[in-house]
C-alpha cells in the first residue's frame, strides 16, 4: 500500500498531511504526485472529491519551496484557473492548508467582488495565484499582475470551464505565461473539445484517471421517494425535523426554485441558505460559511454555483428536482460520501420526472434503492400527475433511519 512518505514528499507536507488526519494517499494521489514531482505535464480525469486537489497542491508547492526564487520580491510562480469563485476560494484555502508548514503566500482572485484589496495582496507578493479567468485577464489588463514567472500552470475543472464559454480566457491567459513551464489539466470528463485543449498546451502529458463516477456511485446510498411535486416540501422539511440529517445540500433547478423554497423552509422552522448565480457575492461566501460552520443546516442550490463545494459532513444530498442532465445528478450526489465517507443522496421524483429518473439509472449503471415508507409515497408506477394531489391530507410520519450506512452518524461529523 502506498504512503505519503513513499511518495517522497518533503516533511513539512508530510507533518501537514497528517496532521489533517489523511492516512494514506488517494488513487489520484498515488498516481499524479510522482510524474508531478519529476516535472511532467499531467492529464487528469478526475472529479472533486477524490483528492484532487491535494494531487495537484503538494508537488506544486514543493516545487516552489524547493527551487529557489530567482528574485527578491515575491512573484506568482503557480497560477491555478478555476471556473468559479467558490471553487477558487476553496482551492487557494487548499494551498493554504497543505503549505501550512511553508513559507509561501497565496492568493485568490475572482469577480464579484471589488478588485482593490485582490491588487493590494497580487502587489505584496505572492508565490500561488488562484484566479477565475475573467478577472485574472482584468488585472492582467491593468498591469496589476506579472504572470511571466510562472512556472506551473493548472487548468482545473477545464470541462465546466467551456460548458462556461471560457476557452478564449483561458488562450489570453495562456498568452501571457513563459514558455518553459509545467502544465496540469484536471477535467471531470474528457469529451473531444477537452482532447483538443489540452493537446494545445500540455507537454507529452502523463495521463492519470480515476472512476470518480463508480466511486461516488458506489460509496453513496442512493435512494429515491415518489412525490407529488407539492408534497415534496412536507416530504423535506419531515426527513429534517427527524433529527437525522446532520448538514444537507438541497439541489432545485432554478434560482427562482431555490430562494422559494428558503422561505418556505424559513417559515416550517427550518434554517436555510440559498447559493445559486444570482446572490451576491457576499451573500454567497456568508451562505458557504454559515454552512461549512454547521449555523444551519440546509443549503439550497442550483448546480451551477454548488459544483466542486467541499464541505466536510454533508450527510445527505436531496435532489429535490431530478437534474434535467444526467450527469448533474453525478456531480450532486459527490458533494456528500467525500473522500471516502459514506452519505445518503434522496431523489424527489414526481410523476413527471421517472424518464429524468431512468435516464440517470442508465448512466450509473445503477438502480436507487426505492422508499415507500413515507406518507407521502405517490406509488412507484407514478400515476399522471393529479390537479388535487395539494390536498392529500399529510399523515403522521413514521420514524425511520435515513442516516448514512454503515454506524457512520452524521452528527458525529457535525463541527
Ligand atoms: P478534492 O477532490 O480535492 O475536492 O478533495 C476532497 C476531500 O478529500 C477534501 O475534503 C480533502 O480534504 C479530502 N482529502 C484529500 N486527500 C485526502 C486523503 N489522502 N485522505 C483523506 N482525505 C483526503
Amino acid at each position: 500500500m502506498q504512503s505519503f512518505a513513499t511518495l517522497e514528499l518533503i516533511d513539512p507536507l508530510l507533518r501537514a498531511v497528517s496532521e489533517l488526519g489523511y492516512g494514506e494517499p488517494t488513487p489520484i494521489q498515488v498516481q499524479a504526485i510522482p510524474p508531478l514531482l519529476a516535472g511532467r505535464d499531467v492529464l487528469g480525469c478526475a472529479q472533486t472529491g477524490t483528492g484532487k486537489t491535494a494531487a495537484f497542491a503538494l508537488p506544486i508547492l514543493q516545487h516552489l519551496t524547493t527551487q529557489r526564487r530567482t528574485t527578491v520580491q515575491r512573484k506568482v510562480r503557480a497560477l491555478v484557473l478555476s471556473p468559479t469563485r467558490e471553487l477558487a476560494a476553496q482551492i487557494a484555502e487548499s494551498f493554504d492548508t497543505y503549505g501550512r508548514n511553508l513559507e509561501l503566500r497565496t492568493t485568490v482572485v475572482f469577480g464579484g467582488v471589488s478588485a482593490r484589496p485582490q491588487a493590494d495582496a497580487l502587489s505584496g507578493g505572492v508565490d500561488i495565484l488562484v484566479a477565475t479567468p475573467g478577472r485574472l485577464l482584468d488585472l492582467a489588463r491593468q498591469g496589476l499582475v506579472d504572470l511571466r514567472h510562472v512556472a506551473h500552470f493548472v487548468l482545473d475543472e477545464a470541462d465546466r470551464m467551456l460548458d462556461l464559454g471560457f476557452v478564449d480566457d483561458i488562450q489570453r491567459v495562456l498568452e501571457l505565461l513563459p514558455p518553459r513551464r509545467q502544465n496540469l489539466l484536471f477535467s471531470a470528463t474528457m469529451p473531444l473539445a477537452i482532447g483538443d485543449l489540452a493537446s494545445s498546451f500540455l507537454r507529452d502529458p502523463v495521463r492519470v484517471a480515476v472512476t470518480p463516477r463508480a466511486t461516488t456511485v458506489e460509496l453513496v446510498d442512493q435512494r429515491v421517494m415518489y412525490v407529488e411535486r407539492g408534497n415534496k416540501r412536507r416530504l423535506l422539511t419531515d426527513l429534517v425535523n427527524r433529527g437525522e440529517v446532520a448538514q444537507a445540500i438541497v439541489f432545485t433547478r432554478t434560482r427562482h426554485g431555490a430562494n422559494r423554497l428558503v422561505e418556505q423552509l424559513e417559515r416550517a422552522g427550518i434554517r436555510a441558505a440559498a447559493l445559486h448565480s444570482d446572490k451576491s457575492q457576499g451573500a454567497r461566501e456568508s451562505a458557504l460559511d454559515g454552512f461549512k460552520s454547521g449555523d444551519f443546516p440546509l443549503l439550497v442550490a442550483t448546480d451551477i454555483a454548488a459544483r466542486g463545494i467541499d464541505v466536510e459532513g454533508v450527510s445527505h444530498v436531496f435532489n429535490y428536482d431530478i437534474p434535467n442532465e444526467p450527469e448533474n445528478y453525478v456531480h450532486r450526489i459527490g458533494r456528500t460520501g467525500r473522500a471516502g465517507r459514506g452519505g445518503v443522496a434522496v431523489a424527489f421524483c414526481d410523476p413527471s420526472e421517472g424518464e429524468l429518473l431512468r435516464g440517470i439509472e442508465a448512466l450509473t449503471g445503477r438502480k436507487l434503492t426505492v422508499v415507500t415508507d413515507h406518507p407521502w409515497h405517490c406509488g412507484a408506477a407514478i400515476p399522471p400527475p393529479t390537479l388535487n394531489a395539494r390536498k392529500q391530507p399529510a399523515p403522521p410520519p413514521r420514524p425511520r433511519d435515513y442516516g448514512p450506512r454503515k454506524g457512520k452518524g452524521a452528527a458525529r461529523r457535525r463541527r
